[in-house]
């Protein structure tokens, strides 16, 4: 096997003539480019096209389709112990409104998403997932009502990605300091980020988290902690920016991730860069 890891490159390049070791310097330019590029994370899927719906599997297929870097989905726990795919706290279904967390999956699996889709199951999610060549999947657990809920919904799930062997495709975030702590301590080489907004980048490093997740107004007020979370050794990640002067504002701040409605758009604007 021919290692093409950077450094050994150098190695190589230290017996190799003078114009060779140029070359391999460009080469490692490219690398490291590559490296520092910002990539872009499909919100919800990439549902804004005919026949799709947010966070059905039919928008993460097509966001591996696009090959964005990530596919992000919101996930709850059903009242009888079921991690399901969902955005919102309710669900409507036959007119009435249903709370996710107090309804059992049974009740859940009749409702029905715009695209035809019954409501996915996470294990259904992360089945389909496995398929994807391309994207990873950030998966985003919602805030329950108890921490007993939000540690059943953790361990459940970094147990069903284990299983399935994808934990090196897999990212986690959420708005709950519980729920980041429980995936941090679950899956320590995970990537987990804060989405809260309300804790400054050392703060996050103190909880041993990956990085900012924030709204793209914390950045405006706060356009620092995106350097200071990289002189920590952070990625940062910005949502949801879908207006042509709200993600050029965010590339030129240089996050590192971009989640959005609108995929295409802001790798257009990125290549134009
Ligand atoms: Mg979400």
């Amino acid at each position: 096997m021919v290692s093409h890891h950077p450094f050994s490159l150098i190695s190589q390049g230290l017996a190799v003539p003078s114009r060779g070791r140029v070359l391999l310097g460009l080469c490692l330019i490219l690398v490291c480019t590559a490296v520092q590029s910002q990539e872009i994370i499909a919100h919800r899927g990439y549902w804004k096209i005919d026949g799709s719906a947010q966070n059905s599997i039919d928008a993460l297929m097509k966001a591996d389709s696009i090959k964005a870097y990530g596919s992000e989905v919101d996930i709850w726990l059903s009242s009888d112990g079921i991690p399901v795919v969902n955005h919102d706290a309710d669900v409507t279904l036959d007119g009435k409104k249903r709370v996710v967390q107090d309804t059992p999956f049974a009740t859940l699996r009749k409702v029905t998403l715009a695209n035809g889709e019954p409501l996915p199951t996470v294990e259904e999610y992360l089945d389909a997932f496995a398929r994807c060549t391309h994207t990873k999947l950030i998966i985003e657990f919602k805030s329950h009502r108890t921490k007993e809920q939000e540690d059943e919904l953790a361990t459940k799930v970094v147990d069903m990605v284990n299983a399935k062997g994808l934990a090196d495709k897999v990212e986690y975030i959420s708005f709950s300091r519980n729920l980041v702590q429980q995936v941090r301590t679950l899956a320590p080489n995970a990537p987990v980020y804060y989405l809260n907004g309300d804790l400054p980048p050392d703060a996050l490093s103190a909880m041993k988290l990956s990085g900012p997740d924030y709204n793209l107004g914390v950045f405006l007020k706060n356009p620092t902690w995106v350097k200071e979370a990289h002189d920590l050794g952070q990625k940062v990640n910005v949502w949801t920016v879908n207006r042509p002067e709200d993600i050029q504002k965010m590339i030129d701040l240089k996050v590192d991730y971009i989640t959005t409605d609108e995929p295409l758009l802001v790798r257009e604007m990125l290549d134009k860069q």
